[in-house]
């Protein structure tokens, strides 16, 4: 198994591991503690009663695993948790002991946010700073920038999570991207592990929210959902089997698949992109063209406010958003059978009535066949979503389970 502490100075990407051979004695142990480990990041603290359920060790052997693990201090005891209704004594649930704290940072086009987050995901220090405009020294303007921040972490960090709007490979050379060119063949994710002389686990924004709500937020536990993206762009973090997607360069790219064959051109330069009906460029196009005083700065947070104080032409768009937002759900949901969808970005801002106008346009999307339709929520994490799915990143790392 692989830690951060291992591999100072290092960048990887994460990805499934595969085991194969036959396994010595000594690795029988080895290979039911990191079973043991795997469950608990699958299924969040659990008793040992829980634990040898799930996780197939013998009743038998759980006690000795779960020892060991203690005893390394890789894993502690969490206060009691009764149970009410359920005799007995109360047990006490397992879950990791924190590692240290990791360093999250998230490069988006509006700017550069930086954190310092523990392992329960309470946030130490996090600013936010304007992105380097210069393509010329970015890396050094953008590594200032972090520095500044992550530097005031008080022992060094375990790990460090860095998000991009961009594609790598596995060896986490950036290829491409459509929002951010200065990325591209940028070093900055290995003057980061350099300076800081930690691994640094590169990941895609989108991908990285869905880890977030895994260990942060309101999916742990969940094996099936998506963590959808919804602002200037559309991403989408695809968790499938308690695993998240990842393909060999995109992990998924919903934003752009077509939506209407004979739509306006996509930033990306396609016809009819999901994101050409239901991103801020279309909201902002939409109320501009309706004559909303605000149309070219127009958000969904504005458009909620305005459809409160009575506005019928805010309404009726707040109602169209949804409607567009509605058709790409649904073609994930047919697709892959996605049971919940969290909702992350500016769409958040639509507030309520956008979420019941939601609901109901994908029940009546999706398939009658199927009766049923998959639950939508807004992210509760808000505008530190985004740093807790960089830390999320490196915690999956550092402690060397599968995501
Ligand atoms: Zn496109």
């Amino acid at each position: 198994m692989t830690s951060a502490t291992d591999l100072p100075g290092r960048v990887v990407s994460l990805g499934p591991r595969t085991r194969s051979g036959l396994l010595s004695t000594t690795d029988v142990a080895g290979a039911n503690q990191a079973v043991v480990l795997q469950s608990l990041a699958d299924h969040g603290p659990l008793s040992r009663a829980e634990l040898a359920r799930l996780s197939g060790v013998t009743r038998a052997s759980i006690g000795g695993v779960v020892a060991g693990l203690l005893e390394q201090g890789r894993l502690e005891e969490l206060p009691v948790k009764s149970t009410p209704g359920r005799a007995g004594k109360p047990s006490r649930p397992l879950w990791f002991r924190a590692v240290g704290h990791f360093g999250a940072v998230v490069i988006q086009p509006g700017g550069i946010d930086v954190a310092v987050i523990d392992m329960q995901g309470n946030i130490i220090t996090h600013e936010c700073s304007p992105l380097p405009t210069q393509s010329d020294g970015f890396d050094d303007a953008a590594l200032e920038v972090i520095s500044a921040t992550l530097s005031t972490a008080e022992a060094g960090l375990a790990a460090i999570g860095l998000t991009i709007p961009a594609f790598f490979n596995p060896d986490g050379d950036i290829v491409a991207s459509t929002t951010l060119p200065p990325l591209v063949g940028s070093q900055l994710p290995t003057q980061l592990a350099d300076a800081f002389n930690t691994t640094v686990v590169l990941e895609d924004d989108a991908r990285a929210l869905a880890l977030g709500q895994r260990w942060f937020g309101q999916a742990r536990g969940e094996r099936e959902f998506t963590a959808l993206q919804i602002g200037e762009g559309i991403g989408a973090g695809i968790m499938l089997d308690g695993r998240l997607h990842r393909g060999p360069l995109i992990g998924s790219e919903i934003g752009h698949t077509v939506v209407d064959l004979n739509g306006e051109r996509c930033h990306c330069g396609l016809i009819g992109c999901w994101e050409t009906i239901a991103s801020l460029r279309w909201l902002r196009g939409r109320s501009a063209f309706a004559e909303l005083s605000v149309g070219h700065e127009m958000t969904p947070r504005l458009l909620a406010e305005l459809d409160r104080s009575g506005d019928e032409v805010a309404r009726q768009i707040i109602d169209e958003y949804a409607d567009h937002v509605a058709v790409g759900v649904v073609n994930l949901f047919h697709t892959l059978s996605v049971p919940l969808f969290i909702l992350h970005g500016d769409v958040v801002g639509a507030g309520d009535r956008f979420l019941a106008q939601l609901r109901a346009r994908v029940a009546i999307r999706a398939m009658p066949a199927l009766k049923s339709a998959p639950e939508i929520r807004f992210d509760e994490n808000g505008a530190q979503s985004a740093v807790l799915g960089a830390a999320a990143a490196a915690t999956t790392f550092s402690l060397g389970v599968t995501l």
